[in-house]
């Protein structure tokens, strides 16, 4: 009798067990499936640190902050900015938007590749930064968001600036393994060493080539120098983006008249305004 009521204590006590590593490792599962929760919030701005600024050159600085927790991820849809406010030399409040080379794959942190103009007002801000101060951002935002396999191929004008919301969709539509999408990218700058992330660009194009492809134009080229010279042309857009076509799609970013002459181009090329964004 008490072999027997030992033998279902025995038995009750590996049924619970099981039953606990069941709900502990379905608990654990989950978690790990579970997409992590972004830190932006639209509505109100939040606060996060600079932990690093690096000079990239006389006028362009990298600004690395810090998310709340080491695995935080920022939340930013493919495709979307963030609005950072800050403070223009005479004090007065000053609202511009940025988009981030990270992406949610890149966890802990964002970090943002600012030129910085003589004259801008934003500019001035991220000049007086220095580590352990707080950015306000506030977001996501924009109209453009990027769902893999939403076109056969995208072209891209950009300049100077510009090219942070094409370097960031770009990169994930290469990270994903799953998406075909091929990206023509054109980037205009006054001179060489105004080009933004160019080693992360040309690591691209190499290591995809069916995928990515870069044409620089410059307007004061270096002596030697195989990229376009000039302002981007109806030609350079011709022969490096892909055709009108239903299923392709054109995105522009950068100054104001360069976004004008872009428009323009492309209207004349039959670009139809289905088919292209300005970001
Ligand atoms: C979706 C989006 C994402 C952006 N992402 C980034 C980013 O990641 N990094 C970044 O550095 N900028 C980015 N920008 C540009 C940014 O929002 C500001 O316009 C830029 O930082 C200048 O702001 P400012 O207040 O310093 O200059 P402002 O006070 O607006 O202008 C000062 C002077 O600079 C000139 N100027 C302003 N912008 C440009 C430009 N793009 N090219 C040439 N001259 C210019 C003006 O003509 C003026 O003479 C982005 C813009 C958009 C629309």
């Amino acid at each position: 009798m008490e072999f027997l009521q030992g033998q279902r204590l025995e038995t009750t006590l590996a049924v619970a067990a099981a039953v606990v590593a069941v709900a502990a490792g379905s608990a654990y599962l989950f978690l790990r499936s579970r997409k992590p929760r972004g830190c932006l919030d639209p509505e109100n701005f939040k606060e996060f640190k600079l932990v690093e600024k690096r000079q990239l050159s006389h006028n362009v600085a990298k600004f690395k902050f810090a998310l709340p927790t080491p695995t935080s991820v920022l939340g930013l849809p493919i495709g979307q900015h963030i609005s950072c406010r800050g403070q223009d030399a005479s004090g007065e409040e000053v609202i511009k938007p940025y988009t981030p080379t990270t992406l949610d794959s890149d966890v802990g942190s964002f970090e943002l590749v600012i030129k910085m103009y003589p004259q801008g007002r934003m500019s001035h801000h991220f000049r007086e930064m220095k580590v352990g101060d707080y950015m306000s951002v506030k977001g996501p935002k924009g109209r453009f968001k990027y769902l893999p396999g939403q076109v056969r191929a995208l072209g891209m004008v950009a300049g100077g600036s510009g090219i942070t919301p094409m370097f960031q969709v770009t990169r994930a539509i290469l990270e994903n393994p799953k998406d075909n999408t091929k990206v023509h990218l054109i980037y205009a700058n006054v001179t060489y060493e105004d080009i933004l992330l160019k080693e992360e660009l040309d690591g691209m194009a190499k290591n995809y080539p069916d995928r990515f492809k870069i044409y620089y134009v410059l307007n004061q080229p270096p002596e030697v120098w195989d990229g376009g010279v000039g302002f981007v042309s109806k030609e350079m857009i011709q022969t490096h983006c892909p055709a009108p076509a239903a299923d392709i799609q054109v995105l522009r970013c950068g100054p104001p008249p360069m976004n004008k002459a872009m428009a323009a181009h492309l209207d004349d090329l039959g670009y139809t305004k289905e088919m292209q964004f300005q970001f």
